[in-house]
């Protein structure tokens, strides 16, 4: 059975919203919906270009329109994401408001799917505390009255200007048996690696397979790797906080090339081994956690594992070798 490990990837940023979407955000904390006149339409959600004619549209011209609406088309959405807009299974539909003349994109919650139908009569069910989202409506629900969702905490009480964006993606990897294996021997302070019975290199890591002779590496070619080692290459990162990011000082990732082998750990963190003095050729040795820690998985994909927690200094002379810098893997 594969074991598999989630990972998320966030990148915020943060984007002004102008005139007419700044509106239409202001709108939603107060439980109004704004569209914009172009011509003889009403464009909901607002934009502050005429669609057809590219002509620039008059923010004075933002009018209300709903609360309630028309479903004019719908998908059911069977199995949401965490990316979704609701939890449970729901619909995505266009819906026509009432006063507009263009629909709407939103989730409707009618619990089922055969609760809904082409014409059927929506409202929304705002958001309590609502912050200039399209997420303070957080579905559209069947009938006419809007409904708020726990205590009203009120409209915003600034113009809404800005908007806080995550684009996220989240993804699941595969977790080599060979990598699984190292972790349970890091318990016992052992660094395995796996010798390949064709060509006799030796691995550490990676996929469980020689990539020289395409065989797969067993537990029956595992052996000890020794617990010293000399630094060939390394990077410093100076932390941007982005979310997650629980690093707030700079910090070294090293490449560590273990003694009497071919075998490079790379983006290896480091132990009482300041960044100043992080340098190629410097000779370190294993640290543990203590056995009866409780360690995560966060070495699974990279940097140490399990309870090999990363490379402290030895105290032994640097090792001077102009081909160090040309180990990488
Ligand atoms: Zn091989």
């Amino acid at each position: 059975m594969t074991r598999f490990v989630e990972n998320s990837i966030v990148f915020p940023y943060k984007r002004s919203l102008g005139p007419v979407i700044g509106a239409f955000m202001t709108g939603l904390t107060e439980q109004r919906i704004l569209g914009i006149r172009s011509g003889d339409q009403v464009i909901v959600p607002p934009l502050e270009w005429d669609p057809q004619t590219g002509a620039e549209l008059d923010p004075d011209g933002m009018v209300e329109v709903g609360p309630a609406g028309t479903v004019e088309s719908w998908t059911w959405v069977p199995a949401p994401s965490e990316q979704h807009p609701l939890g449970h299974p729901f619909a995505f539909a266009f819906i026509r408001l009432d006063g507009a003349s263009t629909p709407l994109l939103h989730a409707v919650d009618t619990g089922a799917p055969d609760a809904l139908r082409v014409g059927a009569r929506v409202a929304p069910r705002w958001r309590g505390s609502r912050v200039g989202h399209i997420g303070d409506i957080i579905a559209f629900v069947p009938g006419e009255q809007p409904e708020v969702d726990g205590p009203d905490s009120g409209p915003a009480e600034a113009p809404v200007t800005m908007m806080d964006y995550n684009a996220s993606i989240t993804y699941r990897n595969p977790v080599p048996p060979v990598l699984d294996r190292l972790r349970e021997a890091s318990r016992d302070q052992r660094i395995i690696g796996q010798r390949c019975p064709v060509c006799e290199r030796v691995y550490s890591g990676g996929r469980g397979y020689c990539p020289i002779d395409a065989v797969e590496l067993g537990e029956e070619q595992d052996v000890d790797l020794p617990h010293t080692g000399t630094i060939t290459n390394f990077t410093i990162v100076t932390p941007v906080q982005y979310p997650g990011q629980t690093e707030t000082e700079p910090f070294a990732r090293v490449f560590v090339l273990l003694d009497g082998t071919d075998v490079i750990l790379p983006y290896q963190p480091v132990v009482e081994l300041p960044v100043g003095e992080v340098r190629v050729g410097k000779r370190v040795a294993a640290a543990w956690a203590p056995p009866n820690d409780d360690i995560d998985d966060a070495g699974a994909m990279g940097g140490a594992y399990g309870h090999l927690i990363g490379w402290i200094p030895s105290g032994e002379p640097d090792v001077e070798d102009p081909d160090l810098v040309n180990r990488i893997f």
